[in-house]
């Protein structure tokens, strides 16, 4: 049996795909978001161990509360770093009538990727960024592995709820609001929704914990009305 690397279990998660879901958020992750929240799931021998059995008796005691809609989110950290652990996982889960969703950066492919992409219920896909550069400034990676996963995605059809972190000062404008619609609507074929999210900066203590420097010292979080209008214009965009 595949072992895993767990950061962390949430039960009833509401916001990270449909319905009501346990998360399993996994250690590892190749990017360096400025304004990541878990730098702690960085390590890929972080965390503790876990196995797939595990996975499904923990996803179990909560099926009467996943719906139609519901089930398990495998986050991080990277998931698809652990590609082996979770393609298993999700192939027990299915086994047992329960759905998965993989949150995913899209900077990290290997020979399990598009398996994964192809069992899955959706993915909840977050661009970092339109742009090649500002990609790179923003999570440390090339954008060449969002690009090669969309191609993957399409192929398989999984239907996409694609997220993206606002940042004030940084991707907060109209301009960057259009070449996002203009980027979804040319790429991906299967888009269930489109989500903007306002920065926030509770994870400032646990950088201090940490011992690490926060790169967005000083950045105040973005502001919930200014965020209602970027996402009011985005929509607009991509109805276009
Ligand atoms: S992809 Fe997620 S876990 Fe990885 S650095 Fe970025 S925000 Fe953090």
């Amino acid at each position: 049996m595949t072992i895993g690397r767990l950061h962390s279990i949430e039960t009833f998660g509401a916001v990270d795909g449909p319905g009501i879901r346990t998360i399993f958020f996994l250690q590892g992750c190749p990017a360096r978001c400025l304004y990541c929240h878990n730098p702690d799931t960085w390590k890929p021998s972080g965390g503790r161990e876990i196995t797939v059995n595990e996975v499904l008796d923990t996803a179990k005691r909560s099926v009467p509360y996943y719906g139609k809609e519901g089930g398990v989110t495998f986050s991080g950290g990277e998931p698809m770093m652990q590609g082996e652990f979770v393609l298993e996982a999700m192939r027990l889960l299915k086994k047992n009538n329960i759905k998965t969703v993989i949150d995913t950066s899209a900077t990290y492919i290997d020979e399990y990727t598009e398996d994964i992409i192809d069992e899955a219920q959706m993915l909840l896909l977050d661009i970092k960024h339109s742009d090649p550069e500002e990609f790179t400034k923003m999570c440390g990676c090339s954008q060449d592995k969002l690009l090669e996963m969309i191609e993957l995605i399409n192929d398989c059809g999984t239907p996409v709820w694609v997220r993206q972190v606002i940042v004030p000062g940084i991707n907060d404008t109209e301009e960057n609001i259009k070449a996002l619609a203009e980027f979804i609507n040319k790429s991906l074929d299967n888009v269930y929704k489109v989500e903007l999210l306002g920065y926030h900066t509770m994870a400032l203590n646990k950088y201090e914990k940490l011992g690490m420097k926060y790169k967005l010292d000083g950045v105040k979080a973005m502001d919930k009305k200014k965020l209602a209008k970027l996402q009011k214009t985005l929509n607009e965009y991509l109805e276009q």
